[in-house]
């Protein structure tokens, strides 16, 4: 963690070509306070004005989740692209894109929710969002193995991937997209400095496709947001620790004015 705590360094350093940056951040946990009803997360005090404000200063603005885009999108001003379930659809520029193998998952993620519902273990959540299914323990953690082992099975019945995540595991379509893959697809389509932000084990693959980027000579800021909950692995790898999403809102605006002074 060289800059964690002098970033001015690591924000000078991306301010300087900050045009032809990718900007790329979570949602939960960076943009939002996490809460314990993951339905009730909103954006913090002043998330919403920055992203529209540093959109307009950098070469993309992107916030890249696991939830889908139609909840991403309540919030996320239009300038800024916004991509779901971990890159299996995408908004951008008012155009929605699905990515060509998913739709099809579409009845089995179905299916194995409803088993879920009537299956899994009692006091698990299951929350289907079209393309994924999230299987929760948040608020009981006792359940965490009954969840895990039941989670094993679900994946197992329906060809699905699994994915562990906050207070949670999350089933996904055997399709190779993460957010891995795209911070690598959208950083190509720039030229600068590639900034992520992330709080959760979801986002390591972000911090992977970073470290490539920096052997090839990219400037590149791996920004973890820490809380209660955060892993160890992600603050291991950061180049920067902010406190909280209210942090995160700073750091953008940091970002900005470190553009406009140069
Ligand atoms: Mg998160």
């Amino acid at each position: 963690m060289p800059y964690s705590n002098d970033s001015q360094a690591l924000i000078g350093l991306i301010a300087a070509d900050l045009a032809n940056a990718l900007i790329a951040t979570d949602f939960d946990g960076t943009l939002s306070p996490i809460v314990e009803d993951p339905a009730l997360a909103v954006p913090c005090d002043g998330a919403i004005a920055v992203l529209r404000e540093l959109s307009a200063h950098c070469g993309e603005l992107a916030v890249v989740s696991g939830r889908p885009v139609s909840y991403l999108s309540r919030f996320v001003p239009a300038e800024v692209t916004v991509v779901g379930l971990y890159g299996l659809e995408s908004l951008k520029d008012g155009q929605t894109q699905v990515h060509s193998n998913a739709g099809i998952w579409r009845e089995t993620m179905d299916d194995v929710a409803t088993a879920a519902r009537l299956r899994g273990p009692k006091g698990m959540v299951v929350e289907c969002k079209g393309l994924s299914i999230t299987l929760h323990y948040r608020g009981h953690p006792e359940l965490e193995k009954a969840v895990e082992a039941y989670s094993e099975i679900a994946a197992h019945s329906g060809g699905l991937r699994r994915r562990a995540a906050r207070m949670s595991f999350e089933l996904h379509p055997p399709i190779d997209e993460d957010k891995g893959t795209v911070i690598r697809r959208l950083a190509a389509d720039q030229s600068g400095p590639v900034v992520y932000i992330g709080d959760d084990i979801g986002d390591l693959p972000a911090f992977e496709a970073l470290d490539e980027l920096a052997a090839a000579g990219r400037p590149v800021a791996r920004v973890c947001v820490s809380s209660s909950e955060v892993t160890a692995q992600l603050v291991e790898r950061a180049d920067l620790v902010l406190n909280g999403p209210g942090a995160v809102v700073e750091f953008m605006k940091r970002l900005i004015e470190a553009a406009q002074g140069q």
